[in-house]
């Protein structure tokens, strides 16, 4: 198992064993060398003998992993499961939408994947003390492990970290150091500190460190597992299978930088065909990279003041990651750096917590806003293959982005003395009139007209998730022209595709008869209009989205409007 480790500097070649201690080239005095296991087809063909009874979690790659054997330290990390985004993805007119779930590792992050193997690393060599720079999730992954490896961890915090999240660090036992600095500084200030101890201490340089790296390719690997079997391809060459995008929110890089490295050896095992294009979404107040990629760079200009609620993404330098990012990207098949605001960021963030019931952190959030802007710019291809990065750990952030409404509250009256010895209930009557807060007597009423019942759960519940309705819900043109006539809604909102009556028909009753003809409509239509249906439609709805193409707060706004 991991044989054939050795590690390979990147800037001259040389090749020696590995050591966990020891960071430079003693050819070339270089900084940056990574993992090699002389991978090769019959490497692959071993692993995927060997694969097929051990669990699905990372340990299932150990051949391909710095360390020998799964550790006692291990609570099982990574064999995140693999969602398909169907209201997400019937949003935004992508078919093959899938979420990794991320959020299900021991501390809430893919943090945990790079922490259990430094820390069993460390373990291992007998390394007892260990210092890092981290802008959170980082902290709160090693703080964990440390503590179940016996090590002793310092981790050095930029203020702008939450508080929360730094009593999370500070819990588990890890001593934690608050620099009111940047993250970028921080980390000069943790070199620093390592630098001065004496002993054996390890500092975690992020993706120059061997342990960390090759923990982050695990997820590449479970993706690539994954999709063979959730989206199996036609007389496909190889077991397993690469989409065609992978989205992650880009910090230091090491998430997309391991998953690069793993697909390359992947396919150099003859396990994948190909390397999936990154797209790479950084936080707009600190997005070197995506600077330095519009402006076709190879060295990335570092932000000195990052300026973003989203602390997670603070690091203003990535230094030598992006360009060795950015090489991999051109020699494989491309992708891109994007930015989002905070704001579209915690807008994103609300979408998914109501559309796919995932709550996730802002950072993450990060890589969905990302996504739905490049969706919209026609930059993906809708039947491409998209997988997103979704961590946890949504605290503290709720509070950014719920409204004043967020709960209704409830009062009862104390209870009487007296009754409480008979009875503990309260009369009805007063929780009645207590409830009567919560709901009021008159919602609007809204009819949702659409063949396909997805199709109408989707619009059913993007409009539940912002306000209080009452929903008829119709398949056909039939039913549709009968509500309309019996319940007399305040909106119906009409798909024009529909077998037999289409929506044009149905239109043309409800102008038809004096009773239906002022319902005001608003068009959903997943179908490209002529001018001459557009010309048809005119003056008769009120208006026209088009499916795959809109977004939510778009048909609340309609709707909001149209029901006041
Ligand atoms: C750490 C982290 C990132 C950034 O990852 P890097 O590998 O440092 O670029 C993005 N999102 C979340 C949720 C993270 O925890
Ligand atoms: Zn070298």
């Amino acid at each position: 198992m991991s044989e054939n480790l050795y590690v390979e500097c990147l800037d001259c070649g040389y090749q020696e064993d590995y050591c966990p201690n020891e960071f430079y080239c003693p050819k070339c005095n270089g900084k940056w060398r990574i993992a090699r296991y002389g991978e090769n087809p019959a490497l692959g063909k071993k692993l995927l003998e060997r694969i097929q009874h051990r669990p699905f979690d990372l340990w299932r790659y150990i051949e391909l992993l710095p360390i020998k054997e799964r550790p006692d330290i291990s609570m099982s990390e990574g064999g995140t499961p693999l969602h398909h985004a169907k209201d997400l993805g019937m949003m935004l007119g992508l078919k093959n939408l899938y979420i990794k779930d991320e959020r299900q590792n021991p501390t809430n992050s893919f943090k945990d994947r790079q922490a259990v193997i430094t820390m069993s690393a460390l373990q291992k060599e007998g390394i007892n003390e260990a210092v890092l720079a981290s802008t959170g999730n980082v902290a709160i992954s090693y703080a964990a492990y440390s503590s179940r490896a016996s090590i002793k961890l310092w981790a050095f915090l930029p203020s702008l970290v939450p508080v929360e999240k730094m009593r999370e660090v500070a819990i588990y036992g890890t001593q934690v150091i608050k620099v009111t600095a940047s993250y970028d500084q921080t980390k000069a200030v943790a070199a620093q500190f390592a630098k001065q101890q004496t002993g054996s201490l390890y500092l975690e340089k992020g993706t120059q460190s061997v342990p960390t790296l090759e923990a982050m390719k695990t997820v590449g690997f479970e993706i690539a597992e994954q999709l063979a079997e959730k989206l199996p391809k036609e007389g496909a060459a190889t077991p397993w299978r690469t989409p065609d995008w992978y989205f992650q929110a880009l910090s230091g890089g090491v998430g997309a930088v391991g998953v690069m490295k793993g697909y390359r050896e992947l396919r150099r095992m003859g396990l994948v065909d190909s390397v999936p294009k990154i797209a790479g979404i950084q936080s707009a107040g600190c997005a070197p990279m995506v600077h330095a990629w519009k402006n076709n760079q190879d060295v990335a200009d570092p932000v000195l003041k990052p300026y973003t609620k989203i602390a997670t993404l603070a690091t203003g330098d990535p230094g030598r990651t992006y360009t060795l990012l950015r090489k991999w990207m051109l020699e494989e098949r491309g992708g891109t750096f994007e930015s989002a605001t905070d704001e579209e960021a915690f807008r994103a963030m609300h979408v998914l917590a109501e559309m796919e019931g995932m709550s996730m952190e802002p950072a993450s959030a990060v890589a969905f806003a990302g996504l739905i802007k490049m969706t919209r710019a026609g930059l993906i291809d809708p039947d491409e293959v998209i997988v997103v990065n979704c961590t946890g750990h949504t605290l503290p952030t709720e509070k950014i982005i719920l409204d004043k409404q967020w709960a209704h509250s409830v009062k009862l009256p104390a209870p009487n003395e007296d009754n409480a010895k008979t009875s503990t209930k309260y009369p009805e009557d007063g929780i009645l009139s207590a409830l009567s807060r919560v709901t009021p007597d008159k919602y609007s009423h809204i009819a949702i007209v659409d063949d396909h019942p997805h199709a109408r759960r989707l619009i059913r519940r993007i409009l539940q998730s912002q306000g209080e309705y009452t929903f008829y819900e119709a398949k056909n043109g039939e039913e549709a022209i009968q509500i309309a006539q019996e319940k007399q809604p305040d909106l119906m909102i009409l798909d024009l595709m529909m077998p037999k009556q289409d929506g044009f028909s149905v239109l043309d009753q409800l102008c038809a008869r004096p009773e239906t003809a002022s319902i005001p409509v608003i068009v959903v239509t997943a179908k490209e209009l002529t001018a001459q249906e557009k010309n048809h439609l005119q003056g008769r709805i009120h208006s026209l989205l088009q499916k795959g193409d809109f977004m939510d707060d778009e048909l609340l706004g309609e709707v909001k409007s149209l029901t006041k």
